[in-house]
């Protein structure tokens, strides 16, 4: 019998091509840390089986989701994917379920938690650095300042390190619950951290695309609180 643990992934979803899709890294992250990778589907309530869930990045949240109009910055929306995250993002929260929200996943847990996002830090943040990098999404374009005692911290035992950057938005303030783990020097939220879960970490970058040993020890640490879980629940 297989005791991996298994990992929901929440899937993008296509209105025009009615099809669903997922970058192989996320599958390729969660199999090198030792788990069973399971792509979820909107309909669906959260699985009792599973032992944690990624919400996946992708395109921007509904502002009206969060109580505001929708500045001309703000990017193409798509309801179906909005209301099955924003649901099961809840739900995994409820259970405290192990939940890693990769860039658009990290604004899912912060709007379900109340905190605030920027729909465009063009617009709204002050002298942003540039975080759509153009250059291969594997490489890291710009640094971050890893909050003291955070979880980021104990796994990398070190202040700063380098991300990739493919956003447009961020949280702006971090949900109930929620402290901010790290930030590039513009100020921006990069990564938020639940201090009631077991493990519910917010990254505005791609983990799953850089695969650097640093990135390694982040999907471990997950697959290892997903572990916990699965133990637990026997
Ligand atoms: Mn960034």
């Amino acid at each position: 019998m297989d005791t991996k643990p298994i990992i929901g992934i929440t899937p993008n979803y296509s209105y025009e091509t009615k099809a669903y899709s997922l970058h192989e890294d996320y599958v390729g992250a969660i199999e090198r840390a030792g788990g069973l990778p399971l792509i979820l589907t909107p309909h669906q309530t959260l699985p009792d089986f599973l032992d944690g869930v990624v919400l996946s990045g992708g395109g921007d949240i509904d502002p009206l989701l969060f109580g505001e109009e929708p500045l001309p910055q703000s990017g193409e929306i798509n309801p179906l994917r909005d209301a099955y995250e924003l649901r099961l993002c809840r739900e995994a929260l409820e259970r405290d379920l192990p939940l890693l929200g990769i860039c658009r996943g990290m604004q899912v847990m912060n709007i379900v938690t109340g905190g605030g996002i920027y729909q465009d830090i063009g617009v709204q943040a002050a002298q942003p650095l540039k975080h759509i990098q153009q250059a291969p999404r594997s490489y890291g374009t710009h640094s971050i300042q890893i909050a003291e005692g955070s979880l980021l911290a104990s796994l990398w035992e070190k202040k700063q390190t380098v991300v990739n950057s493919l956003h447009h938005q961020s949280c702006s303030v971090p949900g109930e619950g929620f402290l901010v783990s790290a930030r590039s020097s513009d100020g921006l939220i990069e990564a938020i951290e639940h201090t009631g879960c077991r493990f519910a970490l917010g990254v505005q970058w791609h983990p799953e695309a850089m695969k650097t040993e640093e990135m390694g020890l982040l999907f471990a640490a997950f697959l290892r609180a997903a572990a916990a879980h699965r133990t637990d629940r026997r």
